[in-house]
């Protein structure tokens, strides 16, 4: 097998030479949190599959009603004149869990990076309805990931996602992220980090004019550029410099909604009610692809009482409130909050968090630690603490396999070790996930 998927497959995000060298363990079975191997090992989950296996793979409710719905109605567009009764269902849902961020309408898409497409064209496209055409830029943070798309690709923070592709879109300008332990103003605090982040924010928004400012899409919580939680104020400020130049905020929360940062959505967790929201991931919890971008009240009212016609939307997929999905979509957003999975994944998540520090002292290879806000951490690897110098490609992949070897499933992403279990997991699982990563630091 192992062969046959080097010859046959491209993986995602991977030189085709990786797969050789390196070959991908081959994942036959999910039980709870844990994954087991085409050789029978069975290991904790510790990626949450790819931070969206929130409820884990054992989640009976959710498998029902997939059956129950493929039984039903396999498949049935919401294109012009037929809609379905899942979908419909879901928006009240979608709409009542969004309450409190002010989120009221939901469009549907197939997945992350299909949400942030739709959400850059309805940010433009609100502008032109309101006959400010000129608003056609983003601004976004460095180090920020928004899919793969190419409005996505354009604003993504990290460059080599983008050099291979370009010309990608152009008026999109990436804005300092708050990330304390490598930042261009050299600032450790993170209050202060976040006040010159602010800065440079609206110095740009000066330089480039207010008025061709469509919007700005920010992460509540850096996730795919490593894990990173900005202080307190840093979103807020976001909010404030939004509103004082007529800019839509969207929050990407493709990560971090559903409960992941110990709060229902990561803008909640920071007191900020974003214009749109990029939902995906957890929306379904990987038992199928699926995602909903939010809208309030401010942006729909454009669309919604348009008499010009510049309303119709148009963006779409043939996926676009797959009624399977939507059925998946009940029944995981039902299964999130009778577990009340945002308080485990705050409590485990201290757990975890106390845990790696812990860890911190008695292996020099981690430089920083981020997260605790909920069930995403990271630990930055460095071969020398004193300049920082990223750790080496081998040195991650031994980290890596030595922690599969010993009992958990941990994701790197460049200098990265990823930790984003389900948020179902015990203190148990916890303990086994940090009891991994010791081995896997020892070994490199
Ligand atoms: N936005 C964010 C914040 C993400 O983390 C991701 C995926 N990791 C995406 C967008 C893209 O989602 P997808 O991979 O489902 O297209």
């Amino acid at each position: 097998l192992k062969e046959r998927n080097a010859k046959d497959i491209w993986h995602p995000m991977a030189h085709p030479a990786d797969s050789i060298a390196n070959p991908p363990e081959i994942i036959t079975k999910g039980e709870g949190v844990t994954i087991t191997d085409v050789d029978g090992r069975t290991v904790v989950d510790a990626v949450g599959g790819l931070w969206n296996v929130n409820l884990g793979y054992s989640c009976q409710p959710v498998k029902d009603a997939i059956a129950a719905q493929l039984q039903a109605l396999p498949y049935y567009s919401i294109f012009r004149g037929t809609t379905n009764d899942q979908v419909i269902e879901l928006g009240a849902m979608l709409a009542d869990f969004f309450k409190e961020d002010g989120l009221t309408r939901a469009f549907y898409t197939s997945g992350g990076s299909d949400s942030v497409e739709v959400s850059l064209r309805l940010a433009r496209q609100y502008h032109k309805i309101r006959g400010e055409g000129g608003r056609v830029k983003f601004l976004s943070l460095k180090k920020g990931y928004h899919g793969t798309h190419t409005l996505g690709a354009s604003v993504n923070g990290n460059a080599n996602f983008r050099t291979q592709y370009e010309p990608l879109m152009p008026g999109c300008y990436h804005i300092p992220a708050p990330y304390t332990y490598r930042n261009p103003f050299n600032e450790t605090d993170p209050e202060k980090l976040a006040q010159l982040c602010l800065a440079a924010m609206e110095d740009e928004i000066k330089f480039q004019g207010a008025e061709t400012i469509a919007g700005m899409i920010m992460e509540p919580v850096l996730g795919a550029g490593g894990v990173i939680p900005p202080h307190k104020r840093f979103m807020p400020g976001v909010r404030a410099l939004c509103d004082k130049y007529g800019i839509l905020l969207i929050a990407d929360e493709v990560i971090t909604a559903y409960g992941r940062t110990g709060s229902w959505s990561g803008s909640r967790h920071w007191g900020v009610k974003p214009d749109m929201m990029c939902t995906a991931k957890a929306i379904t919890n990987g038992y199928f692809p699926f995602g909903a971008v939010m809208i309030n009240d401010k942006v729909a009212d454009v669309f919604e009482n348009d008499k010009t016609g510049k309303g119709a939307i148009g963006s779409g997929y043939t996926y676009s409130g797959h009624p399977v999905g939507a059925a998946a979509a009940i029944a995981c957003l039902k299964e999130t909050q009778r577990l009340n999975v945002k308080d485990n994944a705050a409590a485990r998540g201290a757990e975890l968090f106390a845990g790696v520090q812990k860890l911190q002292e008695s292996h020099e290879l981690i430089g920083d630690i981020r997260g605790g806000e909920g069930l995403m951490i990271a630990l930055e690897i460095v071969s020398d603490r004193a300049t920082k110098a990223p750790g080496a490609k081998p040195t991650m992949a031994t980290i890596q396999k030595t922690a599969y070897e010993t009992g958990a499933m941990v994701r790197v992403s460049g200098n990265n070790i990823i930790l984003s279990p389900p948020l179902i997991v015990s203190s148990e699982d916890v303990n086994t996930i940090l009891t991994a990563l010791d081995a896997g630091l020892s070994a490199a």
